[in-house]
C-alpha cells in the first residue's frame, strides 16, 4: 500500500483535479490519497479568521461570500453529472453555512482551527464526488478519526497507527482511500492542524503508520532542484537524496517539502518520492536512507534570519556559559539554527523573532548583545561534503565577493551553512550555481 499526497495547486483547478483522479487509478496498488485544500483556500480562511478576530464581521462576510462563489464555479467545471452537482452543492452549502454561523458567535482559538479545517474538508469531499461520478470505487477516511496530536502539538504516531489499521481493516474491500492532509485532533479532542504546509507531514505520518511501500509527494515541479528555481535561471532536478540531505534542504529553504515530514519516513524507513503532476513521467527525486553519490547536491537559502552575538569576558575559561545562553532560548521556545563561537563571544541565529526583545534583555545579563536582522542562511548540502577538499576551495572562491557573517562547518558531514545579509542572497545563489554546479 502506498501514500499519494497532492498539494494545493495539484487540486486547485478542476482540470488538475481530473488529472489527480487519473494518477490515482493508474496502477493497481492500494493507496491512501492525501489532499491539501485548493490553492488559495487556506490563505482565504486565515484572512476570514483574522477579520473575525478583529471583530470586523462585514469584511469576514465579504471574504466568505467570495470564497463561496469560487467553489460554486469550481464544481461547475469539475462535474458534469446532475446528481453529482447536486451533491457537491449540498457539501458546499454545509461548509459555508458553518462559516456563516461563526459570524454570529464569539471568536476563539478553537474556532480559528475549525475555520482553517474547512479547506481540506471541502477538497476531499469534492474529489470523492468526482470519483463517484467517474464510477471509481473509493472511500473517504476522515483524518479527524485517526490523526491526533498531543499537548505539545506532537503527532501521536502509535495511536495513529492503531486507529488507521482499524479503519483500513473495516474497509478491506477498498483500494482507494481518500483523506485530508493538515487537519488533526488535539489532546482536548478539538479540531486542530499540523501548521501551515502540514499536508506533507500528514502524508509522511500516514506512510509511517501503515508502513507504506512509498510516500509520493505530488507537486508541480519535478522534484527537489539543485538550487532555487525562482531565483537562478538554470536548475536541475536531483535524482536521489538521503533523508539527512533532504531534511537539511527542506529546513534551509527548499520550499517543495515541509521539513517536519522527513522524520516519520526516515524513522520508519519509508522511501519518499517527489513527483510532478504536470509531468508524471519525470523521475522526480527519490529520498531514502542511501545518499546515492558523494559530493554537493544542492544549495538552498532561508531568509528572515536574525543573528545574535553575545560578547563576554566572563566566557573566557568559563564553563557552563553556553548552557546559560541556551536556557534563555529554551525559555522562549525559540530554536537556534546556526551557532559559532570564539573564546569571548558566541553568535547564534534564529528564524523566529517574536521574543527577540525578551531574549535580548535576558542575554544582556551575560555581556554585550549585538543584533543583526535581515540575514539569510545559505546552505550547501551533499553527501560527505565536508570531507571533499576541493568543495571548500570552490565554495569560497566562487563567493569571494560576498561578505560572510558566519560559517558553520562540520556540524554534520552533509552541510555547510553560511550567514550573509539578505540583500546578497540572490547573488550568492547565482555565484554558487556557477561555482559548484557549472550552471550559468
Ligand atoms: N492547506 C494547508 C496550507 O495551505 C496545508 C497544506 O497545503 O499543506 O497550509
Ligand atoms: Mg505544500
Amino acid at each position: 500500500m502506498k501514500v499519494m499526497k497532492f498539494g494545493g495547486t495539484s487540486v486547485g483547478k478542476p482540470h488538475r483535479m481530473h488529472e489527480v483522479a487519473k494518477l490515482v487509478t493508474k496502477d493497481e496498488e492500494s493507496k491512501i490519497v492525501v489532499l491539501s485544500a485548493l490553492s488559495g483556500t487556506t490563505n482565504a480562511l486565515v484572512e476570514i479568521s483574522a477579520s473575525l478576530a478583529r471583530g470586523d464581521r462585514s469584511a469576514a462576510k465579504e471574504q466568505i461570500d467570495a470564497l463561496d462563489l469560487h467553489y460554486q464555479q469550481f464544481i461547475q467545471e469539475l462535474l458534469s453529472d446532475k446528481t453529482a452537482l447536486t451533491k457537491a452543492k449540498a457539501v458546499i452549502a454545509e461548509h459555508f453555512e458553518f462559516l456563516t454561523i461563526i459570524l454570529k458567535i464569539s471568536f476563539s482559538e478553537a474556532l480559528n482551527k475549525d475555520i482553517l479545517a474547512q479547506g481540506e474538508l471541502l477538497s476531499t469531499k469534492l474529489f470523492c464526488i468526482y470519483l463517484e461520478e467517474k464510477k471509481i470505487d473509493h472511500i473517504l477516511l476522515p483524518a479527524l478519526d485517526f490523526m491526533t496530536i498531543d499537548g505539545y502539538d506532537e503527532p501521536q504516531i502509535g495511536a495513529i497507527k492503531v486507529k488507521l489499521a482499524q479503519l483500513l481493516q473495516r474497509n478491506k474491500d477498498k483500494n482507494i482511500f481518500v483523506t485530508q492532509g493538515y487537519i488533526s485532533r488535539n489532546a482536548k479532542g478539538e479540531v486542530d492542524n499540523l501548521k501551515r504546509g502540514g499536508s506533507d507531514y500528514s502524508a509522511s505520518l500516514i506512510a509511517a503508520a501503515i508502513n507504506a511501500s512509498v510516500c509520493e509527494i505530488w507537486t508541480d515541479i519535478d522534484g527537489m532542484h539543485n538550487n532555487d528555481p525562482r531565483i537562478v535561471k538554470k536548475t536541475v532536478p536531483i535524482e536521489q537524496l538521503s533523508f539527512e540531505e533532504a531534511a537539511e534542504l527542506a529546513y534551509f529553504g527548499a520550499k517543495i517539502l515541509h521539513p517536519a515530514s522527513i522524520w516519520p519516513a526516515q524513522y520508519f524507513n519509508v522511501p519518499v518520492r517527489l513527483l510532478n503532476t504536470l509531468f508524471p513521467e519525470a523521475k522526480g527525486t527519490l529520498i531514502t536512507e542511501k545518499a546515492g553519490s558523494v559530493g554537493v547536491k544542492a544549495v538552498a537559502a532561508k531568509d528572515g534570519i536574525t543573528a545574535i552575538k553575545i560578547k563576554s569576558s566572563r566566557m573566557l575559561l568559563a564553563y557552563g556559559f553556553l548552557r546559560k545562553v541556551f536556557e534563555v532560548f529554551e525559555k522562549y521556545r525559540t530554536s537556534i539554527d546556526m551557532i559559532t563561537t570564539s573564546e569571548v563571544a558566541v553568535s547564534v541565529t534564529i528564524d523566529n523573532d517574536i521574543y527577540l526583545g525578551e531574549i535580548t534583555r535576558e542575554l544582556e545579563v551575560f555581556g554585550t548583545v549585538e543584533i543583526d536582522t535581515n540575514q539569510a542562511i545559505v546552505s550547501i548540502v551533499g553527501n560527505e561534503i565536508t570531507e571533499t577538499k576541493d568543495i571548500m576551495e570552490k565554495l569560497f572562491e566562487s563567493i569571494s565577493s560576498i561578505p560572510v557573517r558566519m560559517v558553520s562547518y562540520g556540524g554534520s558531514r552533509h552541510n555547510i551553512s553560511l550567514l550573509i545579509a539578505r540583500s546578497y542572497k540572490e547573488e550568492t545563489l547565482q555565484l554558487l550555481n556557477v561555482g559548484l554546479f557549472g550552471l550559468d
